[in-house]
């Protein structure tokens, strides 16, 4: 079996729908189908959060229409009259219920658990439409799914970890028991043992169908994107940019991790762990090659690598007493870190201070006040991290030489700056 995930961008309108079916009528294989919301849709999603936890119920009721707009204007192009009353009908299930939320009175206590209530329902509408689509036009005869009882997950919610040894048995299950070619679930959702809908962090549709390729060993997994593969830098940032054609699993990791937006930083290592190649292809033209991830690189790379990490922050953390940061406080300060979701990108460390460049997020202001309990405590933020694998002088010179890095870590291979925004 193969997976293939298809992300936000290639489902944003009913062209991308259409090429869906017309990659998935291309294979003779069985494939197990990942696929994001469409386009901007977990934004949108967000506002509706957003308004509902700030008790805007009306405010919340619009932005839900906005969305639920989007997605009938896809329907109106993609189906035949015949069949668009159904499927719009068969939509009526999820908007009752995310109505129903927002109406019910009950208190609005935990953000994370509403979040992932509301904003599953991208990928609980972008699946029904597009199965219904390829099942009655597209002449793809598949099975949909609700990952929410299938991928079981912890209850960190908007963060979930996989529980690999149940989602594998209800995983196998499915797929042995399934008689079509192609199987349709949602990226990115899943539920804890008590039936809650949990969501593997933004972006995390890409990890999704890796969970699936793992539990089920598929041959491949596939992210079609709407670039033509993982390229050696962003082009929105920098110029000249060239396409990788085959990475191993261990530079996809790091890439990932520092920030190259390509592919989610989980997404590598259930992949490694069972020697499944990841390709990375473009969405229009697939026939091209893309980049393959595997475990050998057959191809030597001879161009740097850069990526850039936005919304940076860098603090410095000073134990009041002059106590050795690494030898008496460093397990305490990093537990504080965990507990409030903190990212580590980067660590540099002297005798009695420890600094580290952490994503901005809505936890920082209250670990930073935290730790000034205890801790000297100063911090920068509005910054970038920029990453180069591969670097040479030139590039040294130019980056790590300017009166914007903050901080400059270099190893043979890998230059870090922490740079101004
Ligand atoms: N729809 C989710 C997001 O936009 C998950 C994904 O696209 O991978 O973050
Ligand atoms: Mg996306």
């Amino acid at each position: 079996m193969k997976v293939y995930k298809f992300g936000g961008a290639s489902v944003r309108n009913a062209e991308g729908v259409r090429n869906i079916a017309s990659i998935l009528q291309k294979t003779e294989d069985k494939v197990f189908v990942i696929i994001s919301a469409m386009g901007k849709t977990t934004n949108a999603l967000e506002g509706v959060h957003e308004a509902f936890m700030a008790n805007r119920n009306e405010r919340a009721r619009e932005r839900w229409r906005e969305v639920l707009d989007y997605h009938l204007g896809i329907i109106g192009q993609l189906f035949a009259d015949e069949h668009k009353a159904t499927v719009e009908n068969s939509l009526l299930p999820l908007t009752d219920e995310i109505v129903k939320i927002i109406d019910n009175s009950a208190e609005r206590d935990d953000f994370d658990k509403f979040y992932d209530r509301i904003v599953s329902f991208g990928e609980l509408m972008s699946t029904t439409i597009i199965s219904q689509y390829l099942n009655l036009q597209g002449g793809v005869d598949n099975l949909w799914v609700d990952m929410r009882q299938l991928l079981v997950t912890d209850s960190r919610f908007r963060e979930a970890g996989v529980n690999y040894t149940i989602t594998a048995r209800n995983i196998c299950e499915v797929v042995g028991r399934c008689d079509k070619r192609v199987i349709v679930g949602q990226g990115f959702i899943g539920a804890n043992p008590s039936g809650c809908t949990t969501t593997l962090g933004r972006e995390g549709s890409d990890y999704s169908a890796a969970v699936v390729a793992s539990v089920t060993e598929a041959d491949s997994v596939t992210i079609w994107k709407d670039v033509p593969g993982i390229l050696n830098a962003d082009p929105k940032h920098f110029d000249n940019t060239v396409k990788i054609p085959c990475l191993n699993y261990l530079d996809a990791v790091e890439l990932a991790h520092s920030g190259a937006q390509v592919i989610h930083p989980k997404t590598i290592k259930p992949l490694q762990n069972k020697n499944i190649p990841l390709c990375v292809k473009p969405f229009g033209q697939p026939d091209q090659e893309g980049t393959i991830i595997c475990s050998q690189q057959t191809q030597q790379m001879n161009v740097p690598i850069m990526i850039l990490k936005q919304n940076q922050i860098l603090i410095s953390i000073r134990p009041n007493d002059f106590s050795f940061v690494l030898e008496d406080k460093l397990s305490e300060i990093f537990s504080l870190m965990g507990q409030y979701r903190i990212k580590i990108n980067l660590i540099q460390s002297s005798a009695v201070s420890l600094t580290v460049c952490v994503d901005q997020s809505r936890h920082i202001d209250r670990l930073i006040d935290q730790l000034q309990t205890e801790y000297k405590v100063a911090y920068n933020d509005n910054l970038k991290l920029l990453t180069i694998r591969g670097y040479d002088e030139e590039l040294f010179t130019r980056y790590a030489d300017s009166e914007d890095a903050f901080l400059v870590q270099r190893t043979r291979r890998t230059l870090r700056i922490v740079l101004k925004a």
